[in-house]
């Protein structure tokens, strides 16, 4: 099995390695990931501007390495589309420093490159820390190579696109791994005015106050130690929107197809 693995922490990062360290034990692996770090570039991709790859050292043995000068989702699809034969069977992203809950996965770097692998019909996964310091990656990079295993037996098939996100906790103290949905919010946005010499300015920062989360949510999860499996694209949409929006749309094609009936 060929697994491609990728982040948004950049090349150098350690969860990068602690991810590539037990996925080489599952497949033939390769690291293709940005020169540094692109944390919340989400989907964006570098259109009609050069991306640059070159081989960097490798942290595991018998495992090449290769750093992008693009965002996460462009290392994905040069790797996928272009820099390597054979297609991969998995893509793995991650593990990123930090949560990637609920409605972060719209903006998430690490689950953007990700999603370029299940674009392109490959199994793929974005895996992250509930936790920005002392972080022991051993626990959610195990619980990585035991999906990619399953990827690789035929386990698990068909379209897949998992957001993995574990409790900065040792093997040991996991209280388990559980299927579930996301939760709305998790951080907390901020947006500050200053002022320099170009005049005033706006910095969007987030800070670690979680909200509170539904039990079976991401979030619970993670705060209560068990690892978060959610299967994306997750129902988000309320099913009464869902309903609401097909009783509207047929109004909206009436009005418009009157206006034509009115010029004609
Ligand atoms: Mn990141």
């Amino acid at each position: 099995m060929k697994i491609l693995l990728t982040n948004d922490d950049g090349v150098a990062a350690p969860g990068l390695w602690a991810a590539a360290r037990e996925l080489s034990q599952v497949g033939e692996l390769t690291v293709v990931a940005p020169s540094k770090e692109r944390s919340g570039a989400g989907t964006s991709i570098s259109l009609k501007r050069p991306i640059r790859v070159h081989e960097v050292a490798s942290e595991v043995e018998g495992v090449h390495a290769f750093a992008v000068s693009g965002t996460p989702a462009d290392s994905a699809i040069v790797a996928i589309r272009s820099l390597f034969e054979d297609q991969f069977d998995l893509v793995v992203s991650g593990i990123n420093r930090g949560s990637n809950l609920g409605h972060d996965v719209y903006v998430s770097g690490t689950v953007g490159a990700a999603m370029q692998g299940y674009l392109h019909d490959i199994p793929s996964m974005a895996v992250s820390m509930y936790a920005y310091t002392d972080l022991d990656f051993s626990a959610v990079a195990r619980v990585a190579a035991l999906l990619a295993k399953r990827v690789a037996t035929g386990v698990l098939s068909g379209p897949m696109f998992l957001n993995v996100n574990a409790p900065n906790a040792a093997i040991g103290a996991i209280r388990g791994i559980g299927v579930t949905s996301l939760s709305q919010n998790s951080y907390c946005d901020r947006v500050d005015r200053g002022v320099d010499d170009d005049g005033q300015y706006y910095l969007i920062t987030r800070h670690e106050d979680m909200h509170e989360a539904p039990e079976g949510t991401d979030l619970w999860a993670v705060e209560h130690g068990i690892v978060s499996v959610t299967p994306l694209p997750d129902r988000v949409v309320d099913e009464r929107f869902i309903a609401l929006l097909e009783r509207v749309v047929p109004d909206i094609q009436d009005e418009l197809l009157a206006t034509v009936n009115q010029r004609a």
